[in-house]
């Protein structure tokens, strides 16, 4: 799970790491309150949305109007790039051609900033350690220092049973050619991070830039934080951040539902049991000349509640106009899926076209419940007949 910008500098400011003072809005008027609230004159206005790269980014709408962080030399100032920014799609390297609608914008004291150094933590699978992935050559160009200077690009890991000791922190501190009192913040910082990283179940935080500021300090300008999604049960607080995260107010529901959602731009609505399954169920409705509208998984045990939900959800996109659900028997039956099947669409008003494919357990009983049931399902007997099937239905009904 991802969170803001805003939110990781509040989670890392919480746990004694030194941050820029800040405030998040949402409407012009709360920017201008939280500019009220910082001493100004200068402000940095950020664009918070789940992807990296807003610096050098551009708005869909206004190309040319400039990127995704701001500065602003007063209010009046501040007042007119949060009105050009929020409301508007921020594309990034990160992002797809049309970009992140940006909801939210981060307001912070501008900070006079003397240099930027790059300082990241993740788990290396190799050494299974949490490491600091540290660079003197910090900013907005850090791919770019990967592939052409790799040996600027310093690796700390941390034995899980010491712990972070003083050396790391040196370590860091020299890896990042710090010297006199700013080495020995970083000494500081460097434990503050790790204690923050272990502490929350973090999987990677990655602070790019770390900045020396014109009055010496050494603070984080940016946060990333990504948790390990199988500790958030031990984080109720932070589990509740993650809401904010996706606004897409169907993506929340599935996510309660216990069903992975993402939409997309395409006009099948897809109902699949298993990740794999599912992405393969993609790209042969693309082999076949549509574009998915989702991806969903119902997961192994696709109950009869599950499945309704699901429907609701891909019913309620009003860009899906056909619905294939590709479901393997393995751990369910398909008897038992089929009846999930016809329950839910006797309950909810399907007017799209319907192609169901089963496979697996109980397979012959599941069709034959399906083609019994009266409703309107189109069965298919494979993955590719299931596609054809489906592709020629809403082509048909266009
Ligand atoms: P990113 O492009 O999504 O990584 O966004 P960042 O938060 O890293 O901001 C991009 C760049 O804006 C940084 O690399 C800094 O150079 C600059 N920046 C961010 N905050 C400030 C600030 O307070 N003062 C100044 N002068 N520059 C800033
Ligand atoms: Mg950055």
């Amino acid at each position: 799970m991802n969170i803001y910008e805003y939110q990781a500098m509040a989670l890392l400011g919480e746990r004694g790491v030194p941050v820029v003072p800040g405030h998040v809005a949402t409407t012009i008027e709360d920017a201008i309150t939280a500019a009220e609230k910082l001493s100004g004159p200068s402000y940095v206005i950020k664009s918070q949305i789940l992807a990296g790269g807003r610096g050098k980014g551009h708005f869909w709408e206004s190309p040319s109007d400039g990127g995704g962080v701001r500065i602003a030399r007063d209010v009046e100032s501040l007042k007119n790039h949060v009105t050009r920014m929020l409301g508007k799609h921020l594309v990034t390297a990160q992002t797809d051609k049309k970009g992140i609608l940006v909801e939210k914008v981060f307001i912070t004291e501008a900070i006079d900033i003397v240099s930027e150094y790059y300082l990241s933590l993740l788990v290396d699978r190799q050494t299974g350690r949490i490491t600091f992935v540290v660079s003197p050559e910090g900013g907005m160009d850090i791919e770019a220092v990967a592939r052409d200077k790799p040996e600027a690009i310093h690796r700390i890991s941390v034995d899980p049973a010491t712990g972070f000791q003083a050396h790391h922190g040196r370590a860091i501190g020299f890896a990042l050619g710090l010297k006199g009192d700013i080495f020995k913040q970083s000494i500081k910082l460097s434990a503050a991070l790790y204690k923050a990283f272990v502490e929350t179940d973090m999987s990677l935080l990655e602070i790019n830039p770390l900045v020396e500021t014109g009055d010496g300090k050494l603070l984080p300008a940016d946060a990333k934080v990504s948790f390990d999604d199988n500790a958030l049960f031990r984080h109720p607080d932070i589990a509740a951040l993650g809401e904010a995260g996706t606004s897409d107010p169907l993506e929340q529901e599935a996510k309660k539902s216990g069903l992975s959602y993402i939409k997309l731009d395409g006009s099948i609505g897809c109902m699949v049991n298993g990740a794999g399954l599912a992405m393969g169920t993609m790209d042969i409705i693309q082999l076949h000349g549509e574009m998915p509208a989702n991806f969903l998984d119902v997961g192994g045990g696709a109950s009869r509640e599950k499945v309704a939900t699901a429907f609701r959800i891909i019913l309620s996109d009003p860009s899906v106009k056909g619905i294939l659900i590709n479901i393997f028997g393995g751990i369910m039956r398909c008897d038992i899926l089929a009846e999930g099947i016809i329950a839910a669409a006797r309950e909810l008003d399907i007017n799209v076209p319907l192609v169901v494919r089963l496979e697996g357990n109980n397979v012959k009983e599941g069709k034959a419940a399906l083609v019994s049931s009266g409703l309107a399902i189109i069965t298919a007997n494979d993955l590719g007949d299931a596609a054809e099937k489906i592709v020629a239905a809403i082509q048909k009904a266009a």
